[in-house]
This record gives structure tokens, sequence and C-alpha cells, in this order.
């Protein structure tokens, strides 16, 4: 069994403060300070160069891919850390595209999270090869997998609503029709139990700052199907993607397997404070996790029901089909959360009137489920959130 208390305890947590953001930014490991400042002082100030053999620099992509892994149920070997999760997005469809080159459809959702969908369009453009990205409801994606889509790219849990879609029977669905499946597990990895290999997915991405704690810019992560490994072609045709980056030769190469995947040089300061948020997930159970997450947002919903009359619930009822997350529907969204927040209640706001708010096992309390409630309650009774300061936005909502 996960000891939450545990766990609890490895972070740290600003005193007076209710944190139901980790969705968006988990918070910071009690390790991390140490281990980021020893890794500037030791390894930087000392080895200078030498870190990348000496500290093991240049072998941490794999090695923190590894840990991930586990998280997602990809075997060991098939996941790299490295970028940002838009630069993984990319990379995953454009391999998925060269592998049907036959096809034209990029099916996805159009509750996807815009950097997804952008990214596709770029990919279209540069490729200029009359490929399509086709958007549906989300609970009509099963209708549009026919012979024409090349790539079926989804986000499995929706970052507005926390819907979850079925990874397991749309890829099969995805398989039988000849097409690839991408997932996009930026509000799964750390939030729910994930099954990459059972799934059969044959790419995913996600970030390591949301759920997973690793910290504002910590690298995204990409897992490739072991069937694919050694065929799907980098478009982003980095020399550390190289089969001998060290040979500095003029032919591109593509490396074995998942290091293809490795773009330029990976970000040894966000490295060292993801592998601290990794060494707590190490210990962790998923399944408990899940039974944990479903505790805490099935409290929200229920004191929601019954203390705030003004909200509508915009994630499923039934916990089996929602993420780690709730959102919640108000006209004036925005300046209520920022009345929260002003009252040391923080989650945050997605256009065009979500309340959002992660619920983190490995940190969140009953005790501030009910607190998040109570003042919430308290900002929408008093109309707290009707005051000039609450409703000039800021560049990050
Ligand atoms: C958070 C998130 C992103 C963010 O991408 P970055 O390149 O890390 O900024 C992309 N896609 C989804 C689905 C997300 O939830």
């Amino acid at each position: 069994m996960t000891d939450f208390e545990v766990t609890r305890a490895q972070f740290h947590l600003p005193e007076g403060v209710i944190y139901l953001d980790g969705n968006s930014l988990g918070p910071l490991p009690r390790a991390a300070t140490a281990r980021v400042a020893a890794c500037l002082s030791q390894e930087w100030g000392e080895r200078l160069i030498t870190g990348w053999n000496k500290a093991g620099w240049m072998a941490q992509p794999r090695a923190l891919g590894d840990r991930i892994g586990r998280l997602i149920g990809a075997s060991p070997g098939h996941t790299v850390v490295g970028d940002t999760l838009s630069i993984k997005v990319y990379q995953a469809l454009a391999a998925a595209l060269a592998l049907r080159p036959e096809r034209r459809v990029i099916l996805s959702d159009r509750g996807n999270f815009p950097s997804d969908l952008y990214m596709a369009e770029g990919l279209i453009g540069a490729l200029d090869r009359g490929h399509v990205l086709k958007t549906v409801a989300p609970e009509e994606v099963a209708e549009h997998i026919d012979d024409g889509v090349a790539a079926l790219m989804l986000t499995e849990v929706d970052y507005r609503t926390g819907r979850i879609h079925d990874m397991k029977s749309l890829t099969a669905q995805a398989h039988a029709a000849g097409a690839l499946a991408i997932w996009d597990l930026a509000h799964s990895a750390g939030a729910i139990p994930v099954d990459v290999s059972a799934a059969r997915a044959d790419f995913a991405v996600g970030c390591t700052y949301k759920y997973l704690n690793g910290g504002p810019g910590a690298p995204a992560f990409i897992y490739v199907a072991p069937d694919h490994a050694d065929i799907a072609p980098p478009a982003l045709s980095g020399w550390l993607g190289h089969e001998a980056p060290f040979a500095f030769d003029r032919d591109y190469r593509p490396g074995r397997g998942i290091d293809r995947m490795r773009v330029g040089t990976p970000p040894v300061l966000q490295m060292a404070a993801l592998e601290t948020a990794l060494d707590i997930w190490d210990a962790v159970d998923m399944a408990d996790v899940r039974a944990r997450s479903i505790e805490l947002t099935e409290l929200f919903i229920s004191l929601i029901d019954a203390h705030c009359p003004s909200v509508t619930l915009n994630s499923p009822r039934d916990s089996a089909m929602r993420g780690s997350q709730v959102a919640l529907r108000h006209p004036e969204g925005y300046a209520v959360m920022q009345a929260l927040i002003a009252r040391g209640v923080i989650g945050d706001f997605r256009a065009p009137d979500n309340l959002r708010f992660g619920f983190t096992p490995l940190y969140t309390t009953d005790q501030d489920v009910r607190g998040a409630v109570t003042a919430l309650a308290d900002v929408l009774d008093n109309a707290l959130w009707d005051a000039p300061r609450y409703k000039k936005r800021a560049a990050v909502t």
C-alpha cells in the first residue's frame, strides 16, 4: 500500500495554501532543492564538461524515461525524455504519418489541447502532401475511424473536463482500420493507471511538470512501441538522435530504437529536479493513486452538490469516466477563481467558463477538499468575486 502521509511529507507545500492545481504544475519535491544545488555546484561547478560522462548527464534521458515508463506500462528501453510536449507530439505524429504514407487523415477530437492540434496543422503545412486534420466531438471519435485515417491522435484525459477516452478500445479500432494511435498522456501519467503495452498504443507522449511534479520547464517524454522503434523515421533529426553523435558524420543515420527520438542537448538542471520527483513516484502504486483520487473527487463533487448550487459540473459524474480533475462551470468563472486564489485555494481557469481543480493523492487530503469547498461556497454566496481586481486577466490563467 502506498503511504500518502509519507508522500505528502516529501513535498514543500506553502503554509496556508490549499493546492488543487497539480494538474498544471506539481509542487516542489523537498529533495529537489538540495539535488539541483548539488548538480549546480558539484557537477557543473566542479566537473565542468566531464559531467556529461562522469555525472551521467548524457544517460539521464533514457534512465528517467524508464522510470516514467513504469508508470505508463512501457517496457524498459522504449521511453525517453527531452524537449517539450508540443515537440514530442510533432515527432510522434510525423513518424506515424511516415509509417502510413498512403493515408491522409489525422483524426482527433475538438476537446483536444490546442497545442496538439496546432502542431498537427504545422506539420501538415510543412509536409505539404494534402493531409487533413479532422476533429470531431469526443464521443463520436470511434465512428470516424476508417481506412482513410493514418493516425488517431488523442489526449486520453480531456484537459478541461477530465473525461477519459477508452485507450484500449479506440486503439484496437484504429488498428483494425489500418491506422496508428498516438496518445497524449499529459493528464494521465501520474493521474490514472496507464498501460500503453496492454493498449497496444503506437506512440505515447506526455509532460512531467503536471502530475509527475518535475518542475516548471521539466522535459516531456515520448514512448514508441517496440514494433516501430527501429523503423519510425525521426522528423526532427538532431545530432543526439544520430546513431553515433560523436562521429560527427555528415550523413544522418537514425539511432537505434527510442534513441532516435532524442533531438539535442538535454536539460541537465531540469532533469536533476525531475529525478527527485521520480524518487517519490518509485514508491507509489498507481492502483492506490487511482483509488484515492476517486475518493477525493467524489468527496469534492458531493460537497459541491450540497453547498455550491450556482455552479454546474462539467466533468463526468461517473468516476470510471473521469480522470483526476474536476471542472465546474460558472459564467464568471475567471473572477470566481481569482477570488478563490486570493483566499488561498489554488485551482485554475480554462476558457470559456471552467473552474478547474486537480486532485493529487500524493499530497491532497480530505481536509484540503473540505476547505476548498467551504471557501468556494463563501466566494459564491457572498459574490466575493464581483470586484474589478478579480476580473483583470493575467497572462497565465
Ligand atoms: C499541458 C499540455 C500540453 C503542453 O505542451 P508543452 O509543450 O509542454 O507546453 C500539450 N498537450 C496537452 C494535452 C497538455 O495537457
